[in-house]
């Protein structure tokens, strides 16, 4: 059994429990399991799908493979996740004209570099509406918000299992859901339409083929037992570097008490820098032998969607002014005090130089 055997069956049964809910589906990528969840939502062209404007480009790129618009809402600039406060106007904006309303399907939230976005306003306005909510916690397995475990606030939720995240299987995505009825449309989408019914195995709906092999299960497997170790020493590391920053030119990362970040990544704010983000604090760091990078996309202003929709710069005020600033910084277990220690002086340095 070399394809989505045992192995991935137990992982999915690992991974479910953590988030407190009855089913997890495994595929290839979490970028195959964010399509996947709109696709068994209905979503097709012509429809809008709400996202926020800072992210890695999957969470839009899922939107347009099903012929959908992304409808982008801008961030929090602080927590680099969603403004409930824009997401409701934008809402209001779209449901009152009856053509827009009629197409707006779904809202996407991320929650951002393993920190979760405000979902209990969220979920009120999601029910508010009535626009179902899919969770991109591509970067929050083990997260919290306010009694919420990351994955359980909306209809579905989505984890990453590339290398880039805490835990891993080299390629692979799982999605959590308390919803039957939907769990078995992603069973079927992500193996070819194959649907088991009252008569057998049958093919129910033109699917795909996205399993996750069995080698990947069993390495995500004894992945998840080192978690809650790897979770808590990069809550020690953040610890470390909130420390170091404190007095200094760089903002370290917000803080919502009302949540547990799991940090997948420790993305600071520098001065800002100008449209092309810290290139040039990034570029000084790289000459000093450390490697760093800037925080993720402002998706509407690359290419496709900028030459497709005609964004600008001030579109998306907020998304201008962190993306011109934020910078992710050397964040490994092989990381010592010392050498965040020489990453925080080198990047004061830096900032200093590039000015
Ligand atoms: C990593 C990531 C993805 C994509 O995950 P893959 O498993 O690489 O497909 C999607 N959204 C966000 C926010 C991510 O960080």
């Amino acid at each position: 059994m070399l394809v989505q055997g045992k192995n991935v069956q137990l992982l999915e049964k690992i991974v479910a429990e953590r988030c407190g809910l009855p089913h997890a589906i495994a595929m290839n990528s979490c970028t195959s399991t964010l399509h996947m969840c709109l696709v068994s939502l209905g979503v097709g062209p012509g429809d809008l799908v709400i996202v926020p404007s800072y992210s890695w480009i999957a969470t839009a790129n899922v939107v347009s493979l099903c012929g959908a618009h992304p409808s982008f809402v801008d961030i929090d600039g602080r927590t680099f996740t969603i403004d409930p406060n824009e997401l409701e106007k934008h809402i209001k904006k779209l449901k009152r004209r009856s053509a827009t309303s009629r197409r707006l399907k779904a809202i996407i939230v991320v929650h951002t570099f393993g920190q979760m976005a405000d979902v209990v306003a969220i979920r009120a306005l999601a029910d508010r509406y009535g626009v179902p909510v899919i969770e991109d916690a591509a970067c929050a397995l083990g997260a919290s918000y306010d009694g919420y475990t990351a994955g359980s606030a909306g209809i579905m939720g989505c984890f990453s299992m590339h290398p880039r995240k805490a835990v891993t299987t080299g390629e692979g995505g799982i999605i959590v859901t308390r919803n039957t009825r939907m769990a078995r449309m992603l069973q079927a989408l992500r193996s070819h339409g194959q649907m088991v019914t009252a008569s057998g195995t049958e093919f129910m709906v033109p699917g795909y083929n996205l399993r996750m092999t069995d080698f990947q299960g069993a390495l995500g497997v004894s992945q998840m037992a080192k978690l809650d170790q790897i979770l808590s020493k990069r809550r020690e590391m953040a610890a470390i570097y909130d420390s170091l920053f404190s007095n200094t030119p760089v903002t370290a990362p917000f803080v919502d008490t009302r949540g547990i970040s799991v940090y997948q990544s420790y993305v600071v704010k520098v001065p800002a820098c100008g449209r092309r983000g810290p290139v040039k604090v990034i570029e000084l760091l790289k000459e000093r032998g450390i490697e760093t990078n800037i925080g993720t996309c402002h998706m509407p202003l690359t290419r496709y969607f900028r030459s497709r929709y005609c964004y600008k710069r001030g579109d998306f005020p907020v998304t201008d002014q962190v993306f011109s600033s934020a910078m992710s910084l050397p964040f490994h277990s092989g990381l010592s005090s010392g050498d965040q220690k020489k990453v925080a002086n080198e990047l004061i340095r830096a900032i200093g130089d590039s000015t």
